[in-house]
């Protein structure tokens, strides 16, 4: 499912998101962005060691933030890490720091020049955000977000389940805006 807003398409899809040929994609990191398990393992595996060795010059990155690096091996240019809050209750601020991350990945796009990227459903796995308030800030964040980063045309909101997908598409029904193929 896709919808145009403004001069950006948007778009679900059920896919692993490291075979995505795109300008950035980001990843699900924890604040070390040494690697771990999900979508982090994945990227690393897919992108090879010098990912790794990239990531140690970084030393780290707060929750909420976002930090770009080159994509080695990977199809997609470059990789956004963004650390996601982990699932307290909601108490914590987790729906502000989660919603902070999509917007730091595009400033960092808008700032680097890159015009298409795809997000995996940031923080849904071992950090346990519930997945339909997550699908909700995600899209609601991402639209909001474009009026400051104009230079972006694709965003893949790349999901790992139908479920995922599911909720995803719902929360951009709810945008309204033309409906493309
Ligand atoms: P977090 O620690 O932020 O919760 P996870 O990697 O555990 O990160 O999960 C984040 C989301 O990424 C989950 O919805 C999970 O199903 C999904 N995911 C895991 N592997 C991939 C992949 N290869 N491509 C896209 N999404 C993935």
């Amino acid at each position: 499912m896709a919808r145009q807003l403004g001069n950006a398409r948007l778009e679900v899809i059920v896919a692993d998101i490291t075979t995505l040929r795109v300008d950035a994609i980001v990843n699900a990191a924890n604040s070390s962005l040494l690697g771990g398990g999900g979508v982090d393992g994945a990227i690393h595996r897919a992108a090879g060691s010098e990912l790794l060795a990239e990531c140690r010059t970084l030393q780290g990155c707060a929750t909420g933030g976002a930090k770009i690096i080159r994509g080695y091996r990977l199809p997609a240019r470059r990789v956004i890490h963004a650390v996601g809050p982990v699932w307290h209750g909601g108490g914590r601020g987790e729906d502000g720091l989660l919603a902070s991350c999509y917007r730091r990945a595009l400033e960092l796009c808008q700032t680097n020049g890159l015009v298409s990227l795809a997000f995996p459903a940031i923080s849904t796995g071992v950090y346990r955000f519930p997945t339909d308030r997550a699908a909700g800030i995600s899209v609601r964040t991402v639209a909001e977000g474009l009026s400051h980063a104009p230079i972006v045309s694709q965003v893949i909101f790349c999901c790992f389940s139908d479920a995922s997908a599911r909720l995803h598409e719902q929360a951009l029904a709810g945008l309204g805006g033309p409906c493309v193929d």
